[in-house]
């Protein structure tokens, strides 16, 4: 019984020294790809169901570590946000996702926005504000080219640190979502005192709406609610035609989500947009 002990010790703490040792090559990765260059954005597409076209492309992260391969973003974040290496990162998506949109602009490309998901570490950050409207203006782009994607649990938890940004990116015309809506817990009292223009219905709500009638419920009472609060309500994680009919029957505004397009590569976005808008 002793050497077992000895052996499920041994076990469990090699166990953790792996773990250990990944999350410090995870971080050490980081500052190299920040420095070094190494990550990528992807762009996903969201579609207006009223007009049938593409109105915004979401910003999301893609790196490759080095040695452990391709790592997915919820992973890395937390270690980012975690060591503060998400404010240098976070500016990094900020400036690329404009650029990117300066350059959609220049070869004609219109009408879309460009969304970008935010940690709660970024606003809390005082120089967050200023830094990211420097951004925007050497792009030559204004506030309301850009989305900001806030989760849900992050925002209520945080309520009276950053309800004052909030009022001042919405003063400088950006638009602020609430993403993964539905997994934390806004009270309608909380929710309206927000300067907030968008909800994002979370995907865990959305995948089975054909075959669970309790979630099917959930969206028509986000969308709903939403509305009454004068909200805009996108659903994410639309993967079949079903979905986006029963989603548009309960007058949701817009959908992004594998049914339309993947996170794709800029160029590949580029073509889609041009062809989906004419
Ligand atoms: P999110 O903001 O909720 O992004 C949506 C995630 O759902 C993306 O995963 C996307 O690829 C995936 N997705 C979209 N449509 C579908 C679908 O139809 N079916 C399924 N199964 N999945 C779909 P991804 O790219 O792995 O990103 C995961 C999360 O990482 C994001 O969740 C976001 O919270 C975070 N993230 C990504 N990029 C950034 C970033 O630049 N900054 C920050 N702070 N967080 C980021
Ligand atoms: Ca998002
Ligand atoms: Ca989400
Ligand atoms: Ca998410």
């Amino acid at each position: 019984a002793k050497s077992r002990g000895r052996n499920t010790f041994e076990f469990f703490s090699q166990a953790i020294n792996r773990g250990v040792r990944e999350r410090l090559d995870i971080e050490n990765g980081l500052r190299d790809a920040l420095k070094h260059g190494g990550f990528k954005l992807h762009y996903q597409p969201q579609i207006d169901l009223t007009t049938g076209s593409i109105c915004s492309v979401e910003a999301l992260l893609r790196w490759r570590h080095p040695l452990l391969g391709v790592i997915a973003p919820d992973r890395f974040i937390p270690i980012a946000e975690e060591t503060k290496l998400i404010l240098p990162l976070g500016l990094w998506v900020i400036d690329r996702a404009c650029h990117q949109l300066r350059a959609w602009r220049n070869d004609g490309i219109a009408g879309v926005r460009m969304a970008v998901n935010v940690s709660v570490k970024q606003l809390q950050d005082e120089s967050f504000f200023e830094a990211l409207g420097s951004i925007v203006e050497r792009h030559g782009l204004s506030g309301s080219d850009i989305e900001l994607e806030i989760t849900e649990s992050a925002i209520m938890e945080n309520l009276s640190r950053v309800q004052a940004l909030l009022k001042s990116l919405q003063d400088y015309g950006i638009t602020l979502s609430i993403d993964d809506f539905g997994t934390g817990y806004s009270s309608l009292g909380r929710l309206k005192l927000l300067p907030i223009q968008s909800l994002k219905i979370d995907r865990s709500f959305v995948h089975d709406i054909e075959t669970d009638h309790g979630n099917a419920k959930i969206c028509d009472g986000i969308i709903a609610l939403g509305h009454s609060l004068g909200l805009k309500i996108i659903a994410e994680g639309v993967e079949t035609d079903a979905q986006k009919n029963l989603l548009q029957n309960s007058g949701c505004d817009a959908i992004q989500g594998f049914l339309i397009a993947k996170p794709l590569p800029a160029d590949d976005v580029a073509k889609l947009i041009t062809q989906v808008n004419g």
